[in-house]
């Protein structure tokens, strides 16, 4: 048996930001089916978990977490959840606190996180073949680890699961945050700062990211965030593993959040879609496709082409939803747009898993022209729900969506190479095109239908690579 200790931020179904909460929701789960291996998640305590959640916990240890020049109290406790064993980490000065992210001090809330994950393995009852970190906010850990060596042969893996967002910090806080002797500031610094996600990279045994496009990509100075040297340096243990989605979670035929559940008939969308229309107040008008966008607000998302040719293209007979919340700037773009065209267009500016799922159900297609994505779910959880994804390419977006081809009749989607507006206008009209065209139409949705987006062959392949990292097989 093989243990393997997953550090992150955040996971379904407790709390949730973005995609990595469906990875973390997810993968355990799916690495459960090998019997050899042991997975198990830590997550910070936070406020805003659901008293559902917080009920069924138990408590495990408390101990102190030495953290600079101070102690800092940390209290674990546990759940069980589909086969897999949760900890949350509960310290009340950092995570008693609403939301999860955005606070002055996120550096020190996630140093410290990490600090207290390494006294866990030295307090706690599991110990870890593996610890498996994902993002800045548990990349210390994987440098702690490193340091410390907690457990005996212990051996780390970082995942990538965004390479924008790092973690840095002034240098000058190193005695505060870190127990560390001087030496060690080498490995963390990166231009005159701390930075924790470049920690991990110099000091994990593995690295992963979450496509083999972004592990391509991330070599070069566009996509890397000023990180491409270092993922040279360690180019040798890197690679990119493509998410997959909890395909019984999301799933139009037994979703409780849908108004009538489905498998692919397209008749049973226009039902939901007339439900939604209902529910938001917005009037469907079934003569014209729905295009959907679910996002957070950020430029990632390719929200400035968006911004450019959206008018041109409301021109057309198209009604489109967006949802998402994030940077002001589009906030009021998209609740603006919505008050001048109020029959085309609707915003719906908050963070709603119900109202995402039913938008994935009703749509014939999703937007997603991300200006960089290392994986993305949304298009995977939009094919799911046998709606068209129109993505650009790049990173897991060109991993998964094939653009259709009315030549050969292959393709899942529509896509286009250039960050460029007009390339993504075009697409857009293309994808009307297609939608008037029956015969192609159908071909296209016979596609979409048979795509197919399991975490089973990524499971293997982190399986593989564990493999290469302790002494007995996994997979036998
Ligand atoms: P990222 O992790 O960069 O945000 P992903 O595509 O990997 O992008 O994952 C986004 C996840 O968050 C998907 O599950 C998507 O459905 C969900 N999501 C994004 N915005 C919202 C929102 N406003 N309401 C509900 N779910 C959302």
């Amino acid at each position: 048996m093989e243990n393997v200790l997953f550090v992150a931020s955040e996971s379904t179904p407790f709390i949730k930001t973005g995609g990595l909460a469906d990875v973390i929701g997810s993968l355990p789960q799916a690495l459960k089916q090998y019997e050899q291996l042991e997975v198990r998640v830590i997550l910070p305590l936070y406020d805003e978990i659901p008293d559902e959640w917080k009920e069924q916990m138990e408590y495990v240890t408390t101990f102190d977490v030495p953290f600079g020049w101070r102690n800092q109290e940390a209290t674990v406790y546990t759940l069980k959840h589909n086969q897999v064993i949760y900890y949350f980490l509960a310290n009340d000065y950092y995570f008693t606190r609403k939301g999860i992210y955005g606070y002055y001090d996120d550096g020190e809330r996630f140093v410290y996180f990490s600090h207290a994950v390494l006294e866990f393995l030295v307090h706690g009852d599991f110990k870890p073949d593996i610890l498996h970190a994902h993002d800045w906010q548990a990349a210390m850990a994987v440098v702690l680890a490193n340091i410390r060596k907690p457990v005996d042969q212990m051996k780390t893996v970082f995942t990538i699961h965004n390479i924008k967002y790092q973690g840095v910090m002034p240098i000058d806080i190193f005695e505060d945050f870190f127990n560390l002797d001087r030496e060690h500031i080498g490995g963390l610094e990166w231009n005159g700062m701390l930075n924790c996600l470049k920690g991990a990279l110099f000091h994990a045994d593995k690295i992963t990211t979450v496509s083999p496009s972004y592990a391509e990509e991330i070599k070069y100075p566009y996509y890397s965030e000023g990180l491409h040297p270092m993922l040279i340096e360690r180019e040798q243990d890197l690679v990119g593993i493509i998410n997959g989605i909890d395909t019984k979670e999301y799933n139009p035929l037994t979703d409780p959040y849908l108004a009538v559940n489905y498998r692919s008939a397209r008749s049973k969308k226009i039902e939901n879609r007339l439900a939604l229309g209902e529910e938001l107040g917005f009037e469907m008008d079934l003569d014209q496709p729905l295009y959907v966008i679910i996002t957070r607000l950020v430029e990632q998302k390719g929200l400035h082409l968006v911004q450019h040719i959206f008018e041109e293209f409301l021109q057309e007979d198209v009604q489109f939803i967006t949802l998402g919340t994030g940077e002001q700037e589009f906030e009021h773009y998209f609740s603006d747009i919505a008050s001048r065209y109020p029959n085309k267009v609707a915003a719906l500016l908050t963070f709603d898993e119900g109202l995402a799922r039913k938008l994935y159900a009703s749509a014939d297609f999703f937007l997603m022209p991300s200006k960089f994505e290392p994986c993305g779910l949304a298009q995977l959880i939009a094919l799911q729900y046998k709606t068209v994804p129109i993505v650009r390419e790049t990173g897991g977006l060109k991993d998964t969506v094939l653009s259709y081809n009315e030549l050969t009749g292959e393709g899942n989607g529509f896509s286009f190479t250039n960050y460029n507006a007009h390339d993504l206008l075009n697409t857009l009209n293309y994808t009307l095109k297609i939608y008037h065209d029956s015969d192609q139409w159908q071909q296209l949705i016979r596609n979409v239908n048979k795509s197919q987006f399991s975490w089973k062959e990524s499971a293997l392949e982190y399986g593989r690579l564990y493999e290469q990292l302790v002494p007995t097989p996994i997979y036998g």
